[in-house]
């Protein structure tokens, strides 16, 4: 795993780091999975934190995306990995789990308190995963697009689990914020 310490990373049009941040359990390593082979894989590896690149072609442009699906025991720690390297933050919880937004609000408040440290053009997107959990919802839209919106991100619901162009949409579109498109 490759990661720049030290100076900010520039975003040229060839290529753009996006991080998964996000309380355990919200379907950050499912997203990633979906985004990167069009699967669902209902398992994946809890603890493993790592940077996937993908070639990929964003409104007729080729970029190389690297993601970085990371796994924070205990909400926001050692953020610097990120905030230096990230060129647009993909900030996760469930739709099914009212601790996992609140835990969304914490790494929101950390991008918050370090928004001088990383690009000020890196685009936020909060994200409401488990979509497809709608009859066991805890966190209303409104909420969510309240949050964004106190935050200054874009705001998405998906699910991993339906079709991968709504996912693809998410990330491609953290790409064409981040101006790397
Ligand atoms: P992470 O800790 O944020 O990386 O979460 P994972 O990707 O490991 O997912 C945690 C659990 O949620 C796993 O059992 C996944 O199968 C499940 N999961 C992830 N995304 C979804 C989703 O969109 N819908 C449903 N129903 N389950 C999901
Ligand atoms: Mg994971």
């Amino acid at each position: 795993m490759s990661l720049m310490f030290g100076k900010v990373k520039t975003c040229n049009s060839a290529e753009c780091n996006l991080v998964l941040l996000g309380v355990m359990g919200v379907g950050k390593s499912a997203l990633a999975v979906k985004f990167l082979t069009k699967r669902f894989i209902s398992e994946y590896d809890p603890h493993l934190e790592d940077i996937y690149s993908s070639e990929e072609t964003v409104d007729q442009q080729s970029v190389t995306v690297r993601l970085m699906d990371t796994c924070d025991q205990e909400g926001p720690v050692n953020s610097e990995r990120y905030l230096l390297w990230a060129n647009a933050f993909l900030v996760v919880y469930s739709i099914d789990n009212t601790e996992s937004f609140k835990g969304s609000q914490l790494y929101l408040q950390t991008l918050a308190l370090h928004s001088k440290t990383f690009k000020p053009q890196s685009p936020i997107i909060l994200l409401g995963n488990k979509l497809d959990m709608d009859r066991y919802r805890q966190v209303s839209r409104c909420d969510g697009e309240a949050l964004a919106s106190r935050f200054g991100c874009l705001f998405f619901e998906v699910s991993a689990c339906f079709d991968f162009l709504s996912v693809q949409h998410v990330f491609y579109e953290a790409v064409r914020r981040a101006r790397c498109g």
